[in-house]
Formats: C-alpha cells, sequence, structure tokens
C-alpha cells in the first residue's frame, strides 16, 4: 500500500511494458481479421479522451452493459488508462436489476446496447448518471462515432497499486449483488503470478470464448494475455465446433467446465485436434473428475483446474509441471496463503479435515462498494473467507467441497453434497447430479437429489436408493430422487442450487 502520490498508471503502466512490437496482432477474430497491439493503443486512447470529455474523474465509475466486442474489450483499456473504475454488467440482467446497479455505483458514464438506449436514458435521468452511450457488436453506437475525431495518444492518468481498477458485482446467487472493489495491485498481481505459473509468453495464442463481464474472461484470460504480450483468438461467444476449428491454430484454452463436456461431445475432439495445444485450464465451476479422465482418454491432455473468485482472483492452481488431480484445484499460488478453518470456532484445521477455506495475498480484493460492515464480517484475522468449504490434503492439494450456504444439515448431522453427488455420478446411467437440502419438517432439511440421466437410461430413484445405502451412512441418503433433463446453470456454468431449493422446497412441507 502506498499513500505517496503515484507517478504513473500502475496496471497500465505494467501493461505497456509489456507490449511486444505494436504491430503484432493482440485479437484475431475468427475470421482472420485482426487488431494489433497498436489499434488496441490508439482506439483505447480516443475513448480515454471521451470518457474525459465526459466528465470522468480518476475513481469515477464507467458502467457498461453491452455484448462482447472488440471495441468493448478496449473500452476496458481505455477506463484503466483514464484512471476510471471499469464496471462491466452481465447482458443478461434486466432493468431493474440494471436500475439497483447504477443506483448502487453512481457511475459517471453507462455503456449499453443500442437496442436499450431509449430505456437506459430515462433510468439513468431519474438516477443522475450523467452519460448514456450506446456501443453494438460490431463497433458501432455513440461512444465510437464520438471518439472517432479524438486523439490517438492519451497521457495515462495515474493511479496507485492501491487505486481502485474495477468494480465487479459478485453472481450473487442470493441476496443482493455487491460490488468486489478491485485494486490495481489486484489485477496486476494476479495477471502476473497466472502469467508465469502457467507458462505464458509471447509465442502463446488464447482462444478467448469466455463473456468479458466476468473475471474469467477479463481479468484471468485478457489480462494474462496483455501481460504475456501474447495473441487471442477473440471469439464472440463458446461454440464447441468453432473452437474444435480454431484448435489447430491456438496454444492453450481458458473455460468453464462446460466448455469441456460440449467439446467432449464432438467427434472431431482427438489427440491430433489438439496437437497444437500445450494447456487447457478449467475453472468457475467444479470440473467433475469423470470429465477430466474423458477428455485426457481422447486427447492425451491433462486439463488445468485452478479456482478463484470475483473477490480475490485466483487463488489455488493445480501444478503446470507435475501430477493435475482430477477433483482438486491443486495448490495456493505463489504469495498466497490458503487455510481451512472450524466454521464454528475459527482456530486453524489440520490436513484433511473439512472446514471454511480462507485466503490472503496481494490478490484479495479491497471490500465490498459502500459496505464497509460486510466487508469487516468477511475477513478473519487477514483472512478472506471465501464462502467455500474445503479440505487441503497431506500432499497439499486444495479440495472444495462446496458452497458453505450448499451444506445441508439434517438432523443436526452435516452433509457435505460433494460427497453425496460423487456417488450418484458414479452409477452407471448417470450424467451428472446435484443435491440440496431443502426444509424437512423432523430433519429440518432434507438431502434431495437431482439427477440428469444418460439418455435411454432407465435408472429409478429405488435403484438409487439402492446403489447409495451400501456406500453412505444413513442420513447422507436423498430422502427423495427427483430426474430431469438438465440442471440450471448460470452463465459461468455453475448450478444454481438456489434455483433447485426454491423448484422443491415444499415436497416435504407442502404449503398450506
Ligand atoms: P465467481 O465469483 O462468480 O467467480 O464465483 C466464485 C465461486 O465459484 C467460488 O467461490 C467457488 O464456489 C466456485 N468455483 C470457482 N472455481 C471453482 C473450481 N475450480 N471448483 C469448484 N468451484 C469453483
Amino acid at each position: 500500500m502506498t499513500t505517496s502520490t503515484p507517478t504513473e498508471n500502475h496496471f497500465f503502466a505494467a501493461i505497456r511494458a509489456a507490449m511486444p512490437d505494436l504491430a503484432k496482432p493482440l485479437a484475431i477474430h475468427p475470421d482472420g481479421a485482426h487488431e494489433s497491439y497498436g489499434d488496441a493503443l490508439a482506439l483505447s486512447a480516443r475513448l480515454a479522451n471521451l470518457l474525459v470529455a465526459r466528465g470522468v474523474k480518476p475513481g469515477d465509475r464507467v458502467a457498461v452493459q453491452v455484448e462482447k466486442s472488440w471495441t468493448a474489450f478496449v473500452l476496458y483499456l481505455a477506463a484503466l488508462r483514464a484512471g476510471a473504475v471499469y464496471l462491466p454488467l452481465n447482458t443478461a440482467y434486466t432493468l431493474s436489476e440494471l436500475s439497483y446497479f447504477l443506483s448502487d455505483a453512481e457511475p459517471t458514464v453507462v455503456v449499453v446496447r443500442p437496442e436499450t438506449a431509449e430505456a437506459v436514458k430515462t433510468l439513468a435521468a431519474s438516477l443522475n448518471v450523467p452519460h448514456v452511450e450506446t456501443l453494438g457488436t460490431d463497433g458501432a453506437g455513440s461512444l465510437t462515432q464520438a471518439a472517432a475525431g479524438l486523439p490517438e495518444t492519451f497521457t495515462d492518468v495515474p493511479r496507485g497499486p492501491d487505486d481502485l481498477a474495477g468494480i465487479l458485482y459478485t453472481s450473487g446467487t442470493t441476496g443482493r449483488a455487491k460490488g468486489a472493489m478491485l485494486t490495481h495491485a489486484n489485477l496486476l498481481s494476479n495477471a502476473e503470478t497466472l502469467r508465469d505459473y502457467w507458462r505464458f509468453t509471447s509465442d502463446d495464442v488464447l482462444i478467448h470464448a469466455l463473456p468479458i463481464f466476468h473475471t474469467h474472461g477479463l481479468f484471468v484470460a485478457g489480462d494474462i494475455v496483455l501481460m504475456a504480450g501474447a495473441t487471442m483468438i477473440f471469439c464472440p461467444k463458446f461454440d464447441a465446433a468453432e473452437v474444435l476449428r480454431l484448435l489447430p491454430k491456438a496454444t492453450t484454452l481458458m473455460g468453464v467446465p462446460t466448455f469441456y463436456t460440449r467439446l467432449l461431445d464432438q467427434a472431431g475432439l482427438t489427440r491430433e485436434a489438439t496437437a497444437h495445444m500445450r494447456l487447457f485450464v478449467s475453472g468457475s465451476a467444479p470440473l467433475l473428475a469423470e470429465t477430466h479422465r474423458a477428455f485426457q482418454a481422447r486427447t492425451g491432455q491433462a486439463i488445468l483446474e485452478r479456482y478463484g473468485m470475483t473477490e480475490t482472483g485466483m487463488n489455488t492452481s493445480n501444478p503446470y509441471d507435475g501430477a493435475r488431480i482430477a477433483g482438486t484445484v491443486g495448490f495456493p499460488l505463489p504469495g498466497i496463503s490458503v487455510r481451512i478453518t472450524n466454521p464454528e470456532d475459527g482456530t486453524v484445521l489440520g490436513a484433511d479435515e473439512i472446514g471454511s477455506i480462507e485466503v490472503k495475498g496481494p490478490n484479495v480484493f479491497k471490500g465490498y462498494w459502500k459496505l464497509p460492515e460486510k466487508t469487516a464480517s468477511e475477513f478473519h484475522d487477514g483472512y478472506f473467507i471465501t464462502g467455500d468449504l474445503g479440505k487441503i490434503d497431506p500432499a497439499g492439494y486444495v479440495h472444495i467441497v462446496g458452497r458453505g450456504k450448499d451444506l445441508v444439515i439434517t438432523g443436526g448431522f452435516n452433509v457435505y453434497p460433494k460427497e453425496v453427488e460423487g456417488e450418484i455420478d458414479a452409477l452407471p446411467g448417470v450424467v451428472e447430479s446435484a443435491v440440496i437440502g431443502v426444509p424437512h419438517k423432523d430433519f429440518g432439511e432434507g438431502v434431495t437429489a437431482v439427477i440428469v440421466r444418460t439418455p435411454g437410461a432407465g435408472l429409478t430413484e429405488a435403484q438409487v436408493h439402492a446403489a447409495l445405502e451400501e456406500k453412505l451412512a444413513k442420513f447422507k441418503l436423498p430422502k427423495k430422487v427427483f430426474f430431469v433433463d438438465e440442471l440450471p446453470r448460470n452463465t459461468m456454468g455453475k448450478v444454481q442450487k438456489n434455483v433447485l431449493r426454491d423448484t422443491y422446497k415444499d415436497i416435504y412441507t407442502p404449503a398450506a
């Protein structure tokens, strides 16, 4: 932390220093057209000039709810250069959700899709948000129009390591979304650590098929490419057939687990098809051990699973060299300390003991926007309480067993959903499962399983019970089993257990 007046823009100075020859492509579009590092500098300068002309001062928020595009990515760089706090928003948010974000974050500028501009303008006027600009997928809109005549040079606004670079609202599966404040130092340390740990160099070509409103696509994938002076193939969205086509032109892919299950559905996914690739990374949600094994069997490549979150960037990773163990999220990254504590009394637990995962390091965020008390309550002796439950095995690998709030307490016993899901997933005829706790009049919560069967499998509730009875203590057995075609997932591939809990909330305690 520094209190002296900054003389340079902490993160963007590092991005500049890492830049290769400016003619080198930073982004290649799937059709082969490309955008160079020089293009990124010129466009971000024009956009930064525009932001400043719109009254953006250091520390002001620039909120952005647009489709993924090259210009949208460069807008992030422009906001950094202008000393602003970049605030990307999921395009799935409705106008009423946007209303909450705008009133909470009080941005100076909000950039939205052309089709929502009229409605957002009315909203912005009522919330005193001074400027609304538009940006379409093709780069057209009021933003680029207004920036077109502005200079292609810009003096980056000085910002110190502790100044905010971004606010990301957490996916917030329960309660109101909270704005996680990330500093220049947070983003820089995360990008440098991952670049080095995963051995990114300027020779790398990353397939970028993630959204850029989330930490994974923006602060992991995007920032690593920049800090390595590498190139990305910039896909508007994930399409398994398209990614398969691009693999021979690339060296690395970062994805959520669904990328890998969808790639496995492609007959063309073979050793030859992936021969040019040196690294496949998965995160944001648990990768089934089965997916890891199937991918390795088909391609010979061991997917590297890592663990992080909006508030912290990345915390742990399976090793680059050495065993990438399916079902684990690997070791704490260099400079980051991870410990497991007893959720009841906060004492630090030993190897293999399940408890609350806590992390400390330069990656950990500055706090929740405008919520100092909430922030204070999420820290424990300088460690951030992630809300995830897990353990560290004797070899040092971190295992996640679920979100704290997903823990099921039935008749006073704790049931970790992952353990039951693991047994169900191992049954023949099962694709995947989700185990949840729902209110139960006798037990407090009843263990409930929601299962996706393989096509044509005739597995029944009775068969699931019979198979699990041999493996699990009685209190862990699902009291009811439901079969569904697919599990509800959010855009980052996470199973929405809150949706399932809501769907099945009355099954043991019928509504009067
Ligand atoms: P978000 O803030 O949207 O990135 O979500 C972070 C949460 O995703 C973490 O707290 C974990 O619960 C979950 N998560 C991220 N990576 C993994 C992983 N590799 N395995 C299991 N859960 C993960």
